[in-house]
């Protein structure tokens, strides 16, 4: 007999635990599959095990500064066994603390591969081999999704995200094929701990989704810290001859600027071109749905009635914060507490050195909108906390409408951007205006003061920078 949940949840990543927790205390009954460890991708490979690997890397950074502040430390070596042990920590107890949280809640979390056999109906092939039905009114699929593969590797022992975070080596050269966030932070990661890294991207610069002018600003500051960047390449073809590394033919990408063809060897080559989703053998069309990723509205309704989708699988916004919100979202509209999600406004962070966040629209977006924008910056070098620590490069780059002074984006490459955006986040979430960010006092000395500098900027009345520079339109960071 079938064992019987008001909701079903297919993945236990951030989208599928954090609605079965937001469920189960809404009082629902929630059974919970997972094929894995809880805590999905995220927490397994990829949010959790990258940022403590680039905390290895910040400290060898760290080290290379010591000097310059006035201390001198003696050779260090690198015990990767030990540095895989300070990866597999957090994650660990991570993970027991989300089966913990589930536990308390109440939901039943069922280890085994779940495959669809209608709505409201799935099967469970449990690890021992046998098979559990489970029944429910809701289904929430949240089944994340997988690393894509680059058809010009196939054949080649390419490394994925999974394969560079476990570690297994530190090459002395590693080719990246892909300029996104995965491809910059694992990048940088492994150029702190002694690769000679070269990021390829196809498009003509590094993080494509961001704001122009930061993608070009990173990769200079990349170039600066000896990582090779090449922009509007392709890779054309792979060549691995049998333990001699690969020799990688990249062309120039349809629409690159210059350039011919460039022969490049490498030890490893780590492909980040993006992620399909995890759907082969779900049983899609069972239920009537395509293969692929799975089309929702805002309250995470797929087209049948009764099955809901959310987070990477949906193939909207692919980070765990909007995974877990859209996660909450489908649940709580499902149990009569709808509430929307804003996508748009959803922060997104790459934490190289400096690192990147941004919310909203890039100056871009905006202008093809139709927005007639208004824009400030404001760069670190100004910043009194900057110079103190030392990090002086990067900006904050304000995008606003100008007939109503409201802020549409913001940009900041520099120091702790990851933790001072959310300031921004909060502003376009409230719909304020320059001056409400302006007016409200930025204690000093901090890195925050330079967002209400940026404000200014747009205004043409930045206090720290010299009279007759208005961040305008007409100016540029770089
Ligand atoms: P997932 O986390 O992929 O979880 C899906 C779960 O479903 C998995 O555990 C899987 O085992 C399970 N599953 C799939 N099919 C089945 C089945 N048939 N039966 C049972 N279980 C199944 N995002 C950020 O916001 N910040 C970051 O810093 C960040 N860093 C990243 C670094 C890397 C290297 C990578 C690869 C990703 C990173 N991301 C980051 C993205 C983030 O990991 C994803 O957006 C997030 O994990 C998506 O959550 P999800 O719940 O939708 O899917």
């Amino acid at each position: 007999m079938a064992a019987r949940a008001d909701i079903i949840v297919v993945g236990g990543g951030p989208a599928g635990y954090v609605a079965a927790l937001r469920a189960a205390r809404l009082g629902a009954r929630v059974a919970l599959v997972e094929r894995d460890g809880l805590g999905g991708t995220c927490l397994q490979r990829g949010c959790i095990p990258s940022k403590a690997l680039l905390e290895v890397a910040r400290a060898l950074r760290a080290l290379g500064r010591f000097r310059e502040m006035g201390v001198r430390v003696g050779a260090w070596e690198l015990d990767l066994e030990q540095v895989r042990r300070w990866r597999d920590r957090p994650v660990r107890l991570l993970a027991r603390g989300v089966e913990a949280l589930l536990g308390a809640a109440g939901v039943e979390v069922i280890r085994g591969e779940a495959r669809l056999e209608a709505p409201g109906r799935v099967a469970v092939r449990l690890p021992e081999g046998e098979e559990a039905r489970l029944e429910g009114r809701w289904l929430l699929l949240a089944t994340g999704s997988l690393p894509a593969p680059l058809p010009a590797c196939a054949g080649a022992a390419c490394w994925d995200s999974d394969r560079a975070l476990a570690l297994p080596e530190v090459p002395s050269r590693l080719a990246v094929i892909g300029g996104g966030p995965v491809g910059v932070e694992l990048g940088s990661v492994y150029a702190a701990l002694g690769s000679r890294v070269t990021v390829v991207e196809a498009l003509p610069r590094l993080l494509p989704r961001e704001d122009a002018e930061v993608g070009v600003a990173l990769a200079r500051s990349l170039e600066r810290q000896g990582i090779a960047v090449l922009t509007g390449a392709r890779l054309a073809r792979l060549e691995a001859p049998q333990g001699a590394g690969f020799v990688l033919h990249l062309e120039p990408a349809p629409g690159a600027a210059a350039g011919g063809p460039v022969r490049l060897e490498a030890d490893r080559v780590l492909v980040a071109v993006g992620r399909r989703p995890a759907v082969a053998g779900l049983g899609l069309a069972r239920l009537g749905l395509p293969e692929g990723w799975i089309e929702v509205d805002d309250e995470g309704r797929t087209a049948v009635p009764g099955v809901l989708a959310a987070g990477d699988v949906t193939g909207r916004v692919l980070l765990a914060h909007a995974a877990s919100a859209q996660g909450i979202a489908a649940v709580e509209a499902a149990l009569g507490h709808p509430r929307t999600v804003r996508l748009d406004l959803i922060p997104s962070c790459t934490f190289t050195w400096p690192e990147v966040a941004s919310v909203g629209l890039t100056e871009e977006a905006a202008r093809a909108r139709g927005w007639d924008v208004l824009v400030g910056r404001f760069p670190f070098s100004a910043s009194g906390r900057a110079a103190a620590a030392g990090e002086r490069e990067g900006f904050v780059k304000v995008v606003a409408d100008r007939g109503t002074r409201r802020l549409l984006g913001v940009h900041i490459f520099g120091p702790d951007a990851s933790t001072l955006i959310h300031e921004a986040a909060l502003a376009l979430a409230a719909g304020l205006t320059l001056s409400d960010v302006e007016r409200t006092v930025h204690a000093h000395p901090t890195l925050s003061e330079a967002f209400g500098e940026a404000c200014l900027a747009a205004e043409g009345r930045a206090l720290h920078l010299p009279a007759g520079r208005p961040g305008d339109a007409g100016g540029s960071a770089l």
